[in-house]
């Protein structure tokens, strides 16, 4: 085979970029993200006393068991249906509309995001397995993790990272929104449940990881930064549970592609494990003052699902982009927080409810404080979303600002103030259906 010409040679490295653009992670095509080998555990000072989170202390589950904030599911829906008879900005018809048909999927599907071996998030196999008689997938790992990000991409993922499943990260119990109560969640090689080869729930309700299960397959989906900039609107809750709606398709499919190769999965949006440090571990992104992820393209703007999986595959490792370091100086999330939920003072191991992981350093949200004006203003609130400086179209002078953030943090307290003075962070509650999307 002869030599390429000089413009054989171009259409080849064209055709390799794009490739790779598609198949490698989003994070890994931005030029200001470094990689690290310091997993969350260790970035984030996990300390020896940690233990894994009952689910049922999450502030989304609390509101179904716990006297003290039983009142909130209903003064919330209550709210919610006074602005919107109302007419209020952003409460409109169009909005009600809208959150309406957002939610209309997971009517369908029976999802709850929370919900764990329900609807999309069903622990067994919708009828995906590999063809009798076939012969059996043997990809090596590294060809099985491109595929997966294929197969992510093409039901909707923005960005796909790959990681070790640590199980600190798993809940330690699941939470039964039926009974009220949380039942454990053990893995197979814990004594009493060895020779569990398939994510199985006992008739005790304990649910079984197999041991053999020790990927995660974390997924972004970014939301769409007019309807997020409308909030505390219904607007915005609608924009939210659109991408709750991406989710359910997403997490159900790609666990079906994992199941057609003879493999087990487990598709989960927000409930058996914690999202953002396995996201973090999965290189997605950093940790926020708000508690969210802050991913190297759409801060904290974007949402996180998952599967668990035994499907072999090579992982990806943890980025630094410096946005915690950022967000020692910025506090811009807890200044336009209206229920003062995120503290303006430093990291700290201490939780300061029942709601937080303890032993983890981090900003303590308090996320009673949090839930209480989501049930004043009948929505899920999202103003810290608004607020971050990494919210930002994908413009190359954006990009920049971000490079130098991650490569010069002494100048941290002067993009603070450049953000301020360009009125960035500002919600606009009339934005979404007025001037329609950018
Ligand atoms: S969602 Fe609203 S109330 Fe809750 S922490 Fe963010 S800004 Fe504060
Ligand atoms: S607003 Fe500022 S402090 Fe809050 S998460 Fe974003 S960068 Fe961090």
């Amino acid at each position: 085979m002869g030599r390429p010409s000089l413009s054989e040679f171009f259409q080849g490295l064209a055709a390799r970029r794009r490739h790779e653009a598609f198949a490698g992670s989003l994070a890994g095509a931005t030029p200001w993200v470094r990689t690290t080998e310091r997993a969350a555990a260790e970035r984030y000072e996990v300390q020896t006393s940690y233990v894994r989170f009952d689910q049922r202390f999450n502030m989304m589950r609390q509101g179904l068991w716990n006297p003290r904030w039983a009142h909130l599911p209903k003064m919330r829906a209550e709210n919610q249906a006074r602005l919107v008879r109302a007419g209020k900005q952003g409460y409109s018809q169009l909005d009600w509309a809208f959150y309406s048909a957002a939610t209309a999927i997971g009517r369908v599907t029976g999802m709850d995001i929370n919900v764990p071996n329900r609807g999309s998030n069903g622990w067994g196999s919708l009828g995906a397995r590999p063809l009798e008689g076939a012969k059996r997938w043997s990809g090596d790992p590294a060809a099985n993790a491109r595929a997966i990000r294929q197969v992510a991409r093409m039901f909707g993922a923005g960005d796909v990272g790959i990681t070790l499943l640590d199980r600190r990260w798993v809940y330690s119990h699941w939470f039964d929104p039926e009974t009220r109560q949380s039942y454990p969640i053990r893995f197979s090689d814990e004594p009493g449940y060895e020779g569990i080869a398939e994510p199985t729930q006992l008739e005790d309700r304990t649910q079984v990881i197999p041991a053999s299960m020790k990927y995660a397959v974390v997924m972004i989906l970014p939301m769409d930064r007019r309807g997020v900039g409308t909030a505390p609107t219904l607007t915005q809750q609608a924009t939210t549970q659109v991408t709750y709606s991406a989710i359910d398709r997403l997490i159900l499919s790609v666990a079906e592609f994992i199941r057609g190769l003879g493999y087990n999965a487990i598709p989960s949006a927000n409930c058996t494990a914690l999202n953002i440090p396995l996201a973090i571990d999965a290189g997605l992104g950093e940790l926020g003052r708000n508690a969210k992820l802050i991913h190297p393209l759409w801060g904290p703007m974007c949402r996180i699902c998952k599967v668990i999986t035994d499907l072999p595959l090579t992982t990806d490792s943890p980025i630094e982009t410096g946005a915690t370091t950022f967000c020692e100086t910025c506090g811009k999330c807890a200044r336009a927080c209206p229920s003062r939920a995120i503290p303006q003072g430093p990291r700290s191991h201490q939780p300061v409810g029942e709601f937080n992981s303890a032993g983890v350093k981090m900003w303590q949200v308090d996320h009673g404080a949090c839930a209480e004006y989501w049930a004043k203003v009948g929505t899920n609130c999202g103003l810290c979303l608004v607020a971050c400086p990494f919210n930002k179209s994908a413009h190359w002078s954006h990009a920049v600002a971000k490079f130098a953030i991650a490569r010069m943090p002494a100048i941290n307290p002067l993009m603070v103030s450049v953000d301020d003075l360009l009125g960035y962070g500002e919600p606009d509650p009339r934005g979404f259906w007025v001037l329609g999307n950018p």
